[in-house]
C-alpha cells in the first residue's frame, strides 16, 4: 500500500462522511491531517481524536470555505503549524436540489459559492507554497452529475462540472512544477448527504448502478490515497469516476 509519512495534508469538510474517510485513510498511511469543518465541531473533534490514535498531528479547523479571506487565513495558519501542506483534498460541498422551475436565486449561488468558489479559494491560498516547494497534490471532489447532469441539481451539476474544468486548468499551470491536480467523481456514495434523498429517488438511483450497490466512502479514500501518493505521481487533469460502472 502507499505511505504518507511525513507528509501534511488539509482535508475540508472532514467532520464526516467522504471526508471523515479520507482524512482517516490518509492518517493510516503516515500523513498529518488538517481537519476543515464548517460548523460540527463535536463531529470534527471526533475525527481529530481517531486521527490522533493513529499517532500521527491532527488539528481541527471551522472554517467557511467560501470566504476567500477564511480560506487564506486557514492554510496560512496549516502552513504556520503543521510546517507546510504536501496534499489538499478540496472534498467540502453541499446540495440544494430543487427543479429549475422553483430553484431560488440564492440556493444557486450559495451552491456554487460552496463547492465551486470554495475548491478556487483553498487552491488559489496553497498554490503558491507547493510551487514553490515543486511537489504537490491537489484532489478535488467533483461529481459523476458534473459529467452526466441531474434533473433537479442544476446547480450542483454546475459546481461539480466547474471544478472538472478547474482541475484540468490547474493541472496544466502547475504540471511543470511537480504538482498534480486531479479529480475524482464519485457515484452514489453512503453519507448524511445521499441519506437525505427520499426513498423513490434512491430506488431510482440504484437501479441506474451496474455494480447495484452504493459505495461507500472508504471507496473514494482509497483512491484519494492513491493520487496523493508518490506512485502517482505521473497522473494529472485527471478525473477518476468511482460508482460502480453508473456514469459509463
Ligand atoms: P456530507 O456528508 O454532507 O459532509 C459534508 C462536509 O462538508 C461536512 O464535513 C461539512 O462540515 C462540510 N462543509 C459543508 N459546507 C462547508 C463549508 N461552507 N465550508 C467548509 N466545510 C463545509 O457530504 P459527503 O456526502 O461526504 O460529500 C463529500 C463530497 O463528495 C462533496 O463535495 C460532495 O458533493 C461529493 N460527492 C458526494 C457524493 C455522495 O453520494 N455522497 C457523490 C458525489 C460527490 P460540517 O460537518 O461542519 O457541516
Amino acid at each position: 500500500m502507499f505511505e504518507l509519512t511525513n507528509k501534511n495534508a488539509i482535508v475540508t469538510g472532514a467532520s464526516r462522511g467522504i471526508g471523515k474517510a479520507v482524512a482517516l485513510k490518509l492518517a493510516a498511511l503516515g500523513a498529518n491531517v488538517a481537519v476543515v469543518y464548517a460548523g460540527n465541531a463535536e463531529k470534527a473533534n471526533e475525527t481529530v481524536a481517531e486521527i490522533e490514535s493513529l499517532g500521527v498531528k491532527s488539528k481541527a479547523y471551522c472554517c467557511d470555505i467560501s470566504s476567500f479571506d477564511s480560506a487564506k487565513e486557514l492554510i496560512a495558519s496549516v502552513i504556520e503549524e503543521f510546517g507546510g501542506v504536501d496534499i489538499l483534498v478540496n472534498n467540502a460541498g453541499i446540495v440544494k436540489d430543487c427543479l429549475v422551475l422553483s430553484m431560488k436565486e440564492e440556493d444557486f449561488d450559495r451552491v456554487i459559492d460552496v463547492n465551486l468558489k470554495g475548491t478556487f479559494n483553498m487552491i488559489k491560498n496553497v498554490y503558491q507554497h507547493m510551487m514553490k516547494k515543486r511537489r504537490g497534490r491537489i484532489i478535488n471532489l467533483s461529481s459523476v452529475v458534473g459529467l452526466n447532469g441531474n434533473a433537479g441539481q442544476a446547480n450542483y451539476a454546475a459546481a461539480k462540472a466547474g471544478i472538472i474544468g478547474m482541475t484540468k486548468s490547474v493541472a496544466k499551470e502547475l504540471a511543470a512544477r511537480g504538482v498534480t491536480v486531479n479529480a475524482i467523481a464519485p457515484g452514489f456514495i453512503g453519507t448524511d448527504m445521499t441519506a437525505a434523498l427520499s426513498d423513490k429517488n434512491k430506488e431510482a438511483i440504484m437501479a441506474s448502478i451496474p455494480a447495484k450497490k452504493m459505495g461507500t466512502p472508504d471507496d473514494i479514500a482509497n483512491t484519494v490515497a492513491f493520487l496523493a501518493s508518490d506512485e502517482a505521481s505521473y497522473i494529472t487533469g485527471e478525473v477518476i469516476k468511482v460508482d460502480g460502472g453508473m456514469a459509463m
